[in-house]
C-alpha cells in the first residue's frame, strides 16, 4: 500500500444544521468527505442537525463519531458519567446505523489522565484541539485538531505541510448565520476546499474521514508514519 503524502482531515464540532445544509455541499463539490462531531443532547433542536441528516451525512460517505451526549467538560464530571456519555452515544448511534461512535472529539477539548484512562477502555481515539492540549505527547487519545476560522488561518496551516504530516482542520458552523465565534463563511470554506483539491490532484496531500484514517492508517500502525501539526 502506498501511504498518503500528507493526510487532511475535515471536522465539525456540535453538529451544526449549517453542515448539512451548506458545508456537505460545499465538500461534495470537490468531491471531498467530512467528519461530523455531534452533541446528541442537541439533535434536532435549534440549528442543529437531526439524526435523520447524520445518517444522510454518513450515506454519502462522511464519519458521524462521538462528541459524548451532553457535552459536559469531561474533567469535571465523575467516572460513571463519563462512561456513560460516551456510551449514551454509542446505543443512540447503534440504533440509527452509524457508526463512528468509537472516536471520539472531547468537549471542549478538555482531557487529562484520568479521563484518557476511561476513554480508551470503550473508544479507538479520541481528539483535541489546539489550547487544550495537555503536554506534547501525541498519542491515540491525545490527538490535535486546529480550529480554522478563515481561509487565510487554512493557509499558514497547510503550508507547514512537508510530506508524513497529518492535519486537522476543525470548524463548526458554516455560513454567516450562527453566533459562533468559530464559525467559517460559505466563500471562504469553499475556497479551502478548491485548494485541497488543487493540492490533492497533485499528490500533495489526501483528505480522509476519520473512518477512513482509522481504517486505512491506525489499523496498520502507519500512524506512527505521520507527525501532527497543531
Ligand atoms: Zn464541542
Amino acid at each position: 500500500m502506498t501511504l498518503p503524502k500528507n493526510i487532511v482531515m475535515i471536522h465539525f464540532d456540535d453538529g451544526y444544521k449549517s453542515v448539512a445544509e451548506y458545508g456537505y455541499s460545499i465538500l461534495s463539490i470537490q468531491n471531498m468527505k467530512g467528519t461530523a462531531f455531534p452533541i446528541c443532547k442537541w439533535t434536532g433542536i435549534g440549528e442543529h442537525m437531526t439524526m435523520h441528516d447524520l445518517q444522510f451525512l454518513q450515506n454519502h460517505g462522511w464519519s458521524i463519531c462521538n462528541h459524548t451526549f451532553s457535552h459536559e467538560s469531561m474533567t469535571k464530571i465523575s467516572f460513571g458519567r463519563i462512561r456513560n456519555e460516551i456510551a449514551f452515544v454509542l446505543t443512540l448511534f447503534q440504533s440509527y446505523g452509524l457508526t463512528g461512535g468509537m472516536f471520539l472529539a472531547y468537549p471542549r477539548g478538555l482531557y487529562d489522565d484520568k479521563v484518557i484512562n476511561i476513554v480508551s477502555k470503550s473508544c479507538l481515539l479520541a481528539r483535541t484541539t489546539r489550547g487544550s492540549m495537555v503536554g506534547k505527547d501525541i498519542g491515540r487519545y491525545n490527538v490535535p485538531s486546529v480550529g480554522i476560522s478563515s481561509y487565510n488561518q487554512y493557509c499558514e496551516y497547510i503550508e507547514k505541510l512537508e510530506g508524513s504530516n497529518i492535519i486537522i482542520l476543525l470548524f463548526h458552523s458554516v455560513g454567516a448565520s450562527s453566533k459562533r465565534a468559530t464559525n467559517i463563511s460559505i466563500s471562504d470554506l469553499m475556497k479551502i476546499c478548491r485548494d485541497l483539491n488543487k493540492r490533492r490532484k497533485s499528490n500533495q496531500l489526501e483528505v480522509l474521514t476519520m473512518e477512513e484514517y482509522y481504517e486505512q492508517i491506525m489499523k496498520e500502525n502507519c500512524d506512527s508514519e505521520y507527525t501532527y501539526i497543531w
